[in-house]
Order: structure tokens, then C-alpha cells, then sequence
């Protein structure tokens, strides 16, 4: 522990961390010294972790990155921050995303990371000038840069497998609602999934096996399934696996130096004897517009509750209450934020909510139905993560831009699907580019076990 902190404080350029607390961490090091002692650890214990901070934490600050929370303290702890406590993590501090973990790139950050005074975009430790990806961005640039030997991370739309892709580490969501929500700060509930992010398939096995499982009495949509060791796949051959190929994940738009690592890293798939089969997702590009309507939708509905009554921020100077939520939220919310609730609250309203709210309900079950066809020919599906390497910070300044590339990451998302990112090679400019393997329900272990054979 008091390695890696030392390390987060020697790396702070990246701004990944928004938070550490050097006692509470070595507290929590020593009591799992004592237990480890004692004979009586759990199977991760003493192992260094950070959290995203969407994550509500007791033992230190969380703020979903947003000026509405800056200075909030929950009074419990997520569950899986108490799981993974459980098996015996030590929690090193609390990691930067975009604001309530809307972006693709951890720009959208509302506040200052440690040792800056104002707001930064978190940075790719493989080039300082480009992003790390988002939301989970912190994340997965403390993994890459060795601030963290793990962490936790969200994806709601594709937040930890493409920052995992554009940092060169491996990341996993696994199926809806195998990993339990409560405590962490909601985006768009329907979608949102925690995770796991390391340097490899073995790490977040270990890390995703302390933290999912049933959580039925605080999780409506916890699945009641027992809790899996994914360890105990890792092994499993790769023969005869059949790989399918969605052909519209290699369309216009994919980089052409993105599609060569990812050609090479399926040819070395088929050396491990797995084997290539084309399949068909036909409803890929509407995954776009279906997740800009039903994700905005949700967050417009989540984000209501700060009200700067309740949480965190409350303007100075106001006039009677409905002008005091209208400053507080003016205030406390950053751009993008303010963006989504208010297409959210649009395809909502009156009038409008069958053309866009309802119709994209039904696309997102024809999405869904789209892979079932697809797993009948195939075991995984794989393709890019993301359709270029990490951009350059500021780069991106259209948010239509943004949303278009989350294409590849988008379809699994709709269709509750476990996906993993995992290193494929190097791309333009010598930066990671990431391979997404998207299985059927609860086939984590599968996902798991091919990552692991790659590396
Ligand atoms: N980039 C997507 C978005 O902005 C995904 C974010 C996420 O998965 N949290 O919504």
C-alpha cells in the first residue's frame, strides 16, 4: 500500500486520483496484516485497490467527479466496496471519471484531481497528451501506470472496456445485474454495471469473483444467482472456441491501423485453436441512437434527486425554492451533464415519448435479440473495442462525434451482455489498442478464460 500511494503521488501529472487518505488506507493494511498473521485473510488480502468514484465509499470523499458532490461523505458503503473490503482489499483512494460517468474520453471532469486546485482531463500514461478514455478513465490510467495494481471501474455504455482498451489493460463488465448497483451513484440504471479493471484476465478474475453475486434485498435487478470463482475457468482451452466476427464492427469508420492489430490478434486466436465465424448484428448503428435516448432518459430521472436539498451542493443566494433548485443544479452540473438531462427530459416529455422513449424500448429489444441469433453460430463475439487509439486531449470537441464512437461497445450494453477488453497490440502512434469479447449471459468465466490463453 505504501508503495502504490507513494507511486499516486509521484504520477499526480496524470490526475487520475481525486482522492487518497494515506491513514485510512494504512489502517486498513494493518488490520489485514494482523489477519494474514492470524491465519484468518481473505482470498485478496492485503491486496492494494482503488474505486471509481461513482463508487460511495465511507472511509473517504465521493463525488462522481461533480461539483454537486464535492465534499460528500456517504454514510455507508457500496456493496461492492464491502465485498471486495471483505476478501480483504485495502482501498488506496478514489479514482476520476467524467461526471457521473457520462463521456468517453475523462474529460468531463467537474473536479479538481489531487494536487491541482482546478478541474483537469485525467491523462493516458502512455502519451500525456492524449486521453485515457472514459468514463472510467482514472481507472484505467492508474492500472496502466502502476498507481494501482487493480480497480474498480463502471460501464454503462462501454466505460471500463474502452479505457481499458485505450490504456492497455484489461477490463470486464460482466451480464446486468450480476454485480450489485447499490452505492454507486446511478447514471442510467437500466444499463449501469460495475467492473472490474487489472493488468490481466487473471487479475480481474480475482477482483470480479470478490465483487459479484446476489445483493437481492438492496438491488431490485441483483440477479439471485450464487457467486462464481472465474479463477477456475482461466485454463480452459481455446480449441474448437468459435469466434464470431460481426462484419459491421469492421465497416467504414474502424482506423485502418485498429483493424491490423485486431486481424493479428484473431489470427493469433485461431493459432490457440480457436476458429473464425462470421455472424451478423444488422442493428449495430442504431445502438447509438437507441443509447443516446435511453440512457439520457434514465440519468434525467436519476439526477433529479440533487436538488441541493438532499446532497452536496446548494447555491448561496437564491430567491424562494424553486430558484434555489434551478442555481443549485445551474451550478453544481457541468456542460455534458447539463446536456443529457435535458435531452433526457425531452424524449420524455408529453408528445414525445412514444416517438422517441418507447420506439427506442423496442429497437433495444431487437438489438438484444440480434446477438441470441448470433450466439446460435458462435461462442464469443469479437471485434475493436473503439474505432481509432486514444485521441488527443481536446480533440474532440462535437459530442455527436463522441457518441458515434461508442459504437462497438453500445450493442452489448442494450442487451445486458458480459464484455471484456483485453491488449491486442499497438496501433497509430504506438498507442494500445484493445480487443472486445462480448459472450452470452453469465459466460463470464468463458470471457475470462480466452483473455487469459491471449496473454
Ligand atoms: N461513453 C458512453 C457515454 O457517454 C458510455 C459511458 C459509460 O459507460 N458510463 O454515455
Amino acid at each position: 500500500a505504501q508503495h502504490f500511494l507513494a507511486r499516486a503521488r509521484r504520477h499526480q501529472h496524470l490526475a487520475a486520483f481525486l482522492a487518497i487518505d494515506e491513514e485510512v488506507t494504512l489502517a486498513q493494511a494493518r488490520a489485514q496484516d494482523a489477519l494474514i498473521a492470524s491465519g484468518q485473510g481473505g482470498p485478496l488480502a492485503g491486496v492494494p485497490l482503488a474505486h471509481k468514484d461513482v463508487f460511495v465509499t465511507r472511509d473517504f470523499p465521493t463525488t462522481a467527479a461533480s461539483r454537486m458532490l464535492a465534499g460528500y461523505r456517504s454514510p455507508f458503503d457500496a456493496t461492492i466496496v464491502s465485498r471486495l473490503a471483505e476478501a480483504g482489499c485495502v482501498t488506496l483512494g478514489k479514482l476520476a471519471c467524467d461526471e457521473f460517468a457520462m463521456g468517453g474520453a475523462s474529460e468531463n471532469v467537474g473536479i479538481a484531481a489531487l494536487g491541482f486546485d482546478a478541474p483537469q482531463p485525467v491523462r493516458n500514461p502512455w502519451d500525456a497528451a492524449r486521453v485515457p478514455g472514459g468514463s472510467s478513465g482514472g481507472s484505467a490510467a492508474a492500472v496502466a501506470a502502476r498507481l494501482a495494481p487493480a480497480a474498480t471501474g463502471s460501464d454503462t455504455g462501454g466505460s471500463i472496456r474502452q479505457p481499458a482498451g485505450f490504456c492497455g489493460i484489461t477490463g470486464i463488465k460482466p451480464t446486468y445485474g450480476r454485480a450489485s448497483r447499490y452505492g454507486m451513484i446511478a447514471y442510467a440504471s437500466s444499463l449501469d454495471q460495475a467492473g472490474a479493471m487489472g493488468q490481466s484476465a487473471e487479475d480481474c478474475a480475482l477482483i470480479l469473483s470478490a465483487m459479484c453475486g446476489p445483493d437481492v434485498l438492496h438491488d431490485a435487478t441483483s440477479v439471485d444467482k450464487p457467486a462464481e470463482d472465474y479463477t477456475r475457468a482461466l485454463n480452459r482451452s481455446l480449441d474448437g472456441l468459435r469466434i464470431g466476427i460481426p462484419e459491421e464492427f469492421f465497416g467504414e469508420g474502424l482506423a485502418p491501423d485498429v483493424r491490423a492489430a485486431i486481424d493479428a490478434a484473431l489470427a493469433e486466436y485461431e493459432k490457440l485453436g480457436a476458429r473464425r465465424v462470421p455472424v451478423k448484428l444488422p442493428r449495430t448503428q442504431l445502438a447509438v441512437p437507441v443509447y443516446y435516448v435511453i440512457s439520457p432518459a434514465e440519468a434525467s430521472s436519476n439526477l433529479s434527486r440533487f436538488d441541493g436539498v438532499r446532497y452536496g451542493h446548494r447555491a448561496k443566494h437564491y430567491g424562494d425554492l424553486l430558484d434555489m433548485y434551478q442555481k443549485s443544479r445551474a451550478e453544481g452540473f457541468g456542460e455534458e451533464v447539463k446536456r443529457r438531462i435535458m435531452i433526457g427530459t425531452y424524449v420524455l416529455s408529453e408528445g414525445y415519448y412514444d416517438a422517441y422513449y418507447l420506439q427506442a424500448q423496442k429497437v433495444r429489444r431487437l438489438i438484444a435479440d440480434d446477438f441470441q441469433q448470433a450466439f446460435a453460430r458462435c461462442d464469443v463475439i469479437a471485434g475493436p473495442v473503439a474505432p481509432t487509439v486514444a485521441p488527443a486531449i481536446g480533440a474532440q470537441d462535437d459530442p455527436v462525434q463522441s457518441y458515434l464512437a461508442d459504437v462497438y461497445t453500445l450493442p452489448a450494453s442494450l442487451a445486458g451482455l458480459p464484455g471484456l477488453s483485453h491488449p491486442a497490440g499497438f496501433g497509430a502512434h504506438g498507442m494500445p489498442v484493445g480487443l472486445q469479447l462480448v459472450a452470452n449471459h453469465f459466460q463470464e468465466g468463458r470471457l475470462l478464460a480466452a483473455a487469459h490463453r491471449f496473454q
